[in-house]
């Protein structure tokens, strides 16, 4: 047996307010004056000049805005490599990325890319990525990825869906200011957040379960029930939980895995463009059969926070597309191995999933 060798993120601020230091954290990273800080910022900020007008702009620092519409896309990636390779001299400073995962991912990839030749689509996979990534800060302004914590960026390609999984993948700085998350619209903070609540149950209920993702998965099972089955209101004190539940999700699946949600999600990803939270969303409703408990919870909190999750979406595919999504989702053979051990393919055939496709 061979341990993983994991990397953290191996410095991180937290508290309300803490964005105001980001200016002090990062100056010291600057490596010369025409080598800028790019900020990979959520475009819902544009205009916002209670955000936008904290980010401590110097020299020839630049905002770049980027919708959060799609999620991150291999040519986009490309794009905004070559584009910052063709305006400036020097190789950045750093990537700062402000928003939700998608902006938290576009950061990742930007700054690997930045020293890894060639196309962000030959990285998707496992330990390809040879080269030390820019400097780059996650802060994120929506609360339930982990994407903040996480060993991975995930981004569409031209044949997969599949995250840079590196070493050199992690924030090497992240700013938890739960304050950052006041505005998010309400499904969106119910969505996100059931993406870390489905992170905790697939890592709790999965084969590759050890004490060292249960401690975290456990705590991050806990903020979350506190956060949408027992408080009223979104309060600054939910803000904060979710936050910490997110990190300490992403910190139980880098140790475990994630599982039938997101092997089936991540086919409605790919074929629809359906996006991470709300797919899960779509998916964790028709899992009874695998996650009885969680799922029994889950609709719960749906109940209680009054949220549709959209049904129907698959009922007017035909049989090529539902095979684009069975193959999408029987390639993620860990997260397979994870929910039903190393026998999945008796239980999981294509006529199975073709049938809770059509459920959804
Ligand atoms: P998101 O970043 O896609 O944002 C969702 C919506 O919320 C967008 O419309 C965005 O503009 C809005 N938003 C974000 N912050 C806001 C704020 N403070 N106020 C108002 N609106 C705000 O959503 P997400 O669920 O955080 O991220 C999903 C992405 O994360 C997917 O691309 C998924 O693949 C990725 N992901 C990555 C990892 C990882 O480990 N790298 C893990 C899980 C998911
Ligand atoms: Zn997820």
């Amino acid at each position: 047996m061979e341990y993983k060798n994991f990397p953290m993120v191996p410095r991180v601020v937290f508290g309300r307010g803490s964005f105001n230091q980001l200016g002090e954290i990062i100056e010291p990273k600057r490596t010369n004056k025409n080598s800028p800080f790019i900020f990979i910022v959520d475009d819902v900020f544009k205009g916002n000049s209670w955000l936008v007008d904290r980010i401590p702009l110097k020299n020839n620092d630049k905002i770049i805005y980027v919708s959060a519409h799609e999620e991150p896309k291999t040519k986009y990636v490309d794009q905004f490599r070559d584009d910052i390779e063709a305006e400036f001299k020097e190789i950045p400073s750093g990537i700062i990325g402000i928003g939700g995962g998608t902006m938290l991912d576009y950061a990742k990839a930007i700054a690997l890319m930045l020293t890894n030749p060639g196309s962000s689509a030959d990285y998707q996979g496992w330990d390809l990525i040879k080269y030390p990534a820019v400097y780059h800060v996650g802060i994120p302004t929506l609360s339930g990825t982990g994407a903040e914590v996480s060993r991975t960026t995930v981004l569409t390609g031209p044949e997969k869906k599949l995250g840079m999984n590196s070493d050199y993948t992690p924030f090497d700085q992240v700013i938890l200011d739960p304050e950052l998350t006041k505005d998010v619209p309400d499904n969106q903070w119910f969505y996100t957040g059931m993406d870390c609540y489905i992170h905790c149950i697939e890592s709790l209920t999965g084969t590759y379960l050890n004490a060292f993702s249960q401690s975290y998965g456990e705590k991050s099972l806990d903020l979350c029930r506190e956060v949408f089955l027992e408080k009223e209101d979104r309060d600054k004190d939910s803000q904060d939980k979710i936050m910490m539940a997110s990190w300490h999700g992403g910190m139980s699946i880098a140790y475990s895995q994630v599982g039938v949600a997101h092997a089936m999600s991540y086919g409605l990803g790919y074929l629809l463009g359906t996006k991470h939270g709300i797919g899960n969303c779509i998916v964790f409703n028709q899992l009874e059969e695998f996650y009885p408990q969680g799922v029994k919870e889950f609709k719960q909190m749906v109940k209680k926070h009054q949220i549709d999750i959209p049904k129907g979406i698959c009922k007017d595919l035909n049989d090529e597309q539902f095979n684009i999504m069975i193959d999408v989702a029987l390639g993620l053979v860990p997260l397979w191995e994870n929910a039903l051990g190393k026998d999945w393919q008796k239980t999981i055939t294509r006529e199975k999933l073709r049938s809770l496709f059509e459920l959804m």
